[in-house]
């Protein structure tokens, strides 16, 4: 079931590694189908070098598996919290990619700070409040979901698609599970781009208003010039 589905999801959580973006058994990324309510995600604590077609556990939106003979992602909750908050996303990435968690354990948001940044992230990318103890107790994953929809009230998830969850790590999203991959990278590069600057100049500032909306717009904007017309 969901072949193809699972095809694109195992290919996505392959593409970490390519990427740089995990090592061991860190991460992982998750792909949903709209129409039949159900997600594809990777097998908890499984080497990327051993994955397959088959270790790829089908869930419904509660969490009961459909499909495999493996455990899901110990994250399956926080996924299935942000596909029913967030419908316009088919696709999650989750990372222990160095520098994006290097920022999440500092508490500290990404500024925008050039156009890098602003070419696919409007605005900063948030850090999210720490969980409390008893939310922690009573259920940690799904109260990790909760608090990056809590993060994203005035925020659109695909104008920013990524996270930083507060001493965790980063959470990016797509509309598919291969561009939420894409979204995990450039985040990644963009943290470490930004620890860079701050090592250069510890006042650097966020980039004027007026030119993160121009390199934003221009290539997502309703007037958007940027690459090739889609045929
Ligand atoms: P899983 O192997 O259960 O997906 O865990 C990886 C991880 O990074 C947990 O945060």
């Amino acid at each position: 079931m969901l072949e193809k589905l699972k095809e694109e999801v195992l290919q996505a959580n392959l593409d970490l590694v390519k990427y740089g973006l995990v090592v061991l058994t860190w991460g992982n990324v998750s792909g949903i189908d709209r129409e039949k309510n159900l997600i594809v995600i990777k097998p908890s604590g499984v080497d990327y070098d051993k994955l397959t077609l088959n270790d790829m556990v089908v869930v419904d939106m509660n969490g009961n598996i459909v499909e495999s003979d493996k455990r899901p992602s110990s994250d399956t909750p926080t996924h299935l919290e942000l596909y029913k908050a967030f419908p316009k996303i088919s696709g999650i990435t989750h990372t222990h990619s160095k520098y994006a968690t290097m920022f999440a354990q500092a508490n500290s948001e990404i500024p925008c700070l050039g156009t890098t940044h602003a070419d696919h992230f409007y605005g900063s990318i948030p850090i999210t409040r720490f969980l409390h103890k008893k939310e922690v107790e009573e259920g940690y994953e799904f109260n990790t979901g909760k608090i990056i929809v809590e993060c994203f009230r005035k925020l659109d998830p695909i104008a920013t698609p990524g996270v930083l969850v507060a001493g965790h790590a980063p959470f990016a999203f797509g509309k598919s599970a291969s561009e939420s991959v894409r979204n995990a990278f450039i985040l990644e590069r963009v943290a470490e781009m930004a620890l860079g600057t701050f090592q250069i100049d510890q006042e650097a500032q966020s980039l004027p208003n007026y030119i993160l909306e121009k390199h934003y717009q221009r290539k997502h904007g309703p007037n958007s010039y940027y690459g090739q017309d889609k045929k």
